[in-house]
């Protein structure tokens, strides 16, 4: 007599699929891009170390209309106001700034991460 007895069969997790190649995937402009004139500066206003004057500013957003943030290109300077916002170049935490390029919010805040790496590199460098 055989009852036939259930034959349990295990389930076999399949071995991890092996190894991938880690593939390096580098994402938009190359570091430090926003410390100087970007790809899209055509034309600048000459500029003074402080805010823009009003005059200064329409002269940017004009700019930025024309050729966009001088960055990444994009025309639309993303901010509630709707101005473009007025990027000094050299950016002044770096040296004396000699002129203004319109900068979209995104361009400017990246520049703001970018100045600090910059001014930390150049104070290890002193060193
Ligand atoms: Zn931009």
């Amino acid at each position: 007599m055989g009852d036939g007895g259930v034959l349990f069969v295990g389930k076999v997790v399949a071995g991890a699929t092996g190894g991938g190649k880690g593939g390096k995937t580098t994402r938009g402009p190359p570091k430090g891009e926003t410390l100087k004139p970007g790809a899209f500066a055509k034309e600048s206003i000459p500029a003074q170390p402080g805010r823009p004057t009003a005059a200064q500013q329409r002269e940017v957003n004009a700019l930025m209309k024309r050729n966009g943030c001088h960055t990444c290109g994009t025309k639309n300077p993303g901010n509630t106001s709707g101005n473009a916002v007025a990027d000094h170049q050299p950016p002044k935490a770096l040296a004396e700034p000699t002129e203004f390029l319109p900068h979209c919010i995104d361009c400017a805040r990246r520049q703001g991460g970018e100045v600090v790496q910059a001014l930390r590199a150049r104070r290890k460098a002193d060193r």
